[in-house]
């Protein structure tokens, strides 16, 4: 729970009926303005923080940010007074997936998601994560797959965008492709025809073809599995299973770039990673074990790395088992590589994996991973905001607190730049020039 926040917000819309309304109000009314007083202002971009700002929002977009001494206040303008609060752009989380729940082995853990849950509930729960998403502060989710919940993540961002249900601003990934053994249900009778977590293809024809399916039902980031299950190897090396060759994968990557969309592509290392970066996937997802080629290559082609550490490092495997050496080997060749890729200068972007990681704990628990291996805490922060907002073509209108920007505002009650930990407790939340959240209590 977040600790209440004693901000004093004056003619503020009741929240919990604020996302439904239209801040521009009926067609051909002049859109509500409100002014935003920040004590402290990180925009996402610059280096620095500035000093008592005012923001001036007009109808979902952002108008003006000034410094407070010289800055005009429009007449009529709801005031929110955030002067003794750090203000951020709406934070990006670009590795989720809205449709798992923590696959709790106790429940039955994947498998029961997808063999015993209707797809109702599944979009019910579904529901709440996107919900809780923004609760914390995230306004916008790359949403990498659905986990063999079809294309319900286009559903759920229809609901969104028509303000049936409070959400973040959603990019969604569909149905993911793999091949065949590149993905569950697995470990059943092989007379049984099982449903899987993923479109299985296998050759170019059929792989170009799932890209297309899946572009043409309203994805809007393709997901590939260029690894599947790994091991500890004979010299103690971490061994990941390849799947689509760089033939296959290329079909994809052409066929997507044709459409103006992106590749997003699963790979822990070794031969997956490499026909990853051959086969020019745009951003590679996890990345546990980056070699100096991979690395090069990653620089030389400005692949987006988005390492999702805090999941790899929870819930391990007990240490007597195979799984478990595995986990450990996984955190162990982690931790290395992301400090490389940070040296070198990649391309670094936040996600979680949230879904993975239950949505009941906290999304930015990801920032004090980043910042313990080394990153400074204002890199992490623009890495989910500025940074994340390039990578999905947004940029200048997400991930920024700037004139023209969409008005997706957050605020914390202390520095996070002395203790990225209170991006944990964020109090405030703005979508879209709308208040869902403020004196940390959520929308119910
Ligand atoms: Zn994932």
């Amino acid at each position: 729970m977040n600790k209440l926040l004693g901000w004093m917000i004056t003619s503020i819309l009741l929240v919990g009926v604020v996302f439904c309304q239209s801040s521009s109000g009926p067609t051909g009314a002049t859109p509500a303005v409100t002014v935003i007083r920040a004590g402290t202002l990180i925009d996402g971009k610059s280096d620095q923080p500035r000093r008592d700002q005012v923001i001036v929002v007009r109808g979902n977009r952002i108008e003006s940010v000034s410094d407070a001494a010289t800055a005009k206040m429009p007449a009529g303008a709801t005031v929110i007074d955030l002067s003794k609060a750090t203000v951020l752009p709406g934070l990006i989380d670009s590795h989720t997936h809205i449709f798992l729940q923590g696959e709790n082995p106790a429940q039955g853990g994947y498998d029961a998601n997808i063999l015993t849950a209707p797809l109702a509930l599944r979009s019910a729960r579904a529901t709440v994560s996107a919900r809780r998403a923004l609760e914390q502060g995230f306004t916008t989710l790359r949403d990498v797959e659905t986990e063999g919940a079809g294309y319900g993540d286009v559903g759920i961002k229809q609901a969104i965008e028509a303000g049936y249900i409070p959400g973040p601003r959603l990019f969604v990934a569909t149905r993911a492709i793999s091949t065949t053994g590149g993905y569950p249900l697995e470990g059943y009778a092989p007379e049984l025809e099982m449903p899987k977590g993923a479109q299985i293809v296998d050759g170019p024809v059929e792989a170009r073809k799932a890209a297309r399916e899946q572009l043409d039902h309203g994805a809007d980031w393709i997901k590939v599995y260029m690894t599947h299950r790994s091991w500890v190897g004979k010299h103690g090396e971490l061994v990941s299973q390849p799947t689509l060759t760089v033939e296959e994968l290329r079909a994809i990557v052409d066929e997507t770039h044709g459409w103006g969309k992106k590749v997003a592509c699963h790979a822990y290392g070794g031969i997956g990673l490499h026909r990853a970066l051959d086969g020019e996937c745009d951003s590679i997802e996890h990345g546990l074990d980056l070699d100096d080629a991979a690395i090069s290559q990653i620089l030389k082609q400005g692949t987006w790395y988005v390492p999702t550490l805090s999941v790899y490092y929870t819930d391990w495997a007990p240490a007597d088992t195979e799984a478990g050496q595995r986990d450990r080997l996984r955190a162990a060749v982690h931790e290395p590589s992301f400090k490389k890729a940070l040296n070198a200068g990649v391309k670094i972007v936040f996600g979680t994996d949230m879904g993975g990681i239950p949505w009941t704990e906290p999304i930015a628990q990801e920032f004090s991973r980043m910042v313990e291996f080394g990153m400074s805490p204002m890199d992490a922060i623009q890495s989910a905001t500025s940074r994340a907002a390039v990578m999905l073509d947004m940029e200048g209108k997400i991930g920024v607190v700037a004139p023209g920007a969409f008005a997706d505002i957050i605020a914390v009650d202390a520095d996070p730049l002395r203790d990225i930990k209170v991006l944990e407790s964020v109090g405030f939340v703005m979508k879209d020039g709308k208040v869902f959240r403020s004196k940390g209590a959520p929308a119910d």
